[in-house]
């Protein structure tokens, strides 16, 4: 069976992740153990391999010991970078501290980035890598912007974009697929962690399908683009967002 490393795999919308994929998986995670074993423990009951590992996205050694670990599994041919982080605040630009913004883009960006370079470094052809698919995950706040809520994290996500589908070109003759997926609003702890619980539910009367996205539905778009059926897709955005 074919290695997925799924970073942010505990919770939301990486655990979703994990427990559809028809990988063997590695379900990493920040802080939260007993959230990645459980979903490690969920994995195995579905007959398949999996692994917790511990790793800061944002700092470069442990990205690279996230995927050392991962081969333990053997050869990584697939990536999900889903870890991602509001920094913990909501508010207008002039409102959000430097400090936030910072976090917000070592973590969304720079994290991403350690995580996709690292996994073409091993997937792709130039470097004697089998193949294999990328799918980063952004958010639909990058094209609307996010004003008075988090334009600091929508920001963020537009880079993710960007970065994405740059290398989905450099990589696309070597046997990789990179695309991004954008999520609308989806009912997961995120929201608490900035401060607003009750926004997926509030938000569900502006979304035009008429209600906030389940981790599953976004997860299963991803699985999408990293399978088969996505073969010729490539350097793409899709957002599953219920049309916000
Ligand atoms: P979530 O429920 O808050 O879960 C976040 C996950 O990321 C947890 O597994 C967490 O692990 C991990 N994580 C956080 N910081 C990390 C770091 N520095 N290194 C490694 N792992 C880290 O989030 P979610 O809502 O599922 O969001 C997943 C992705 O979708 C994010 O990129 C988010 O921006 C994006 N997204 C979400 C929504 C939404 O409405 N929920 C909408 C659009 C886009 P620990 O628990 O161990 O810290």
């Amino acid at each position: 069976m074919s290695v997925l490393v799924v970073t942010g795999g505990s919770r939301g919308i990486g655990a979703a992740v994990c427990r559809r994929a028809p990988h063997d998986v590695v379900v990493n995670y920040a802080g939260d153990a007993a959230a990645a074993e459980s979903v490690v423990a969920e994995v195995r009951a579905s007959g398949r391999r999996a692994i917790a590992v511990r790793a800061d996205v944002s700092v470069e050694s442990e990205v690279d010991d996230l995927f050392a670990a991962a081969a333990e599994l053997g050869p990584v041919t697939a990536l999900v970078a889903n870890a991602g982080v509001t920094g913990e605040v909501r508010g207008r630009v002039d409102e959000v501290p430097a400090e936030a913004m910072r976090r917000v883009l070592e973590v969304n960006v720079l994290g991403v980035f350690h995580c996709l370079r690292a996994a073409v470094r091993r997937m792709s052809t130039r470097h004697g890598g089998a193949g294999g698919a990328i799918v980063a995950v952004s958010s639909t706040a990058a094209k609307r912007g996010s004003p008075g809520e988090w334009a600091h994290y929508a920001a963020s996500k537009a880079a993710v974009e960007t970065l994405a589908y740059g290398l989905a070109l450099e990589v696309a003759a070597e046997g990789v697929r990179v695309n991004t997926i954008a999520p609308g609003v989806v009912r997961t702890e995120l929201h608490a962690a900035a401060g607003d619980p009750g926004r997926p539910d509030r938000l569900g009367a502006v979304i035009p399908i008429g209600r906030a996205g389940e981790p599953e539905e976004i997860a299963d778009g991803i699985l999408w683009l990293l399978g088969p059926q996505a073969s010729f897709v490539t350097g793409a955005v899709l957002p599953v967002s219920g049309g916000f």
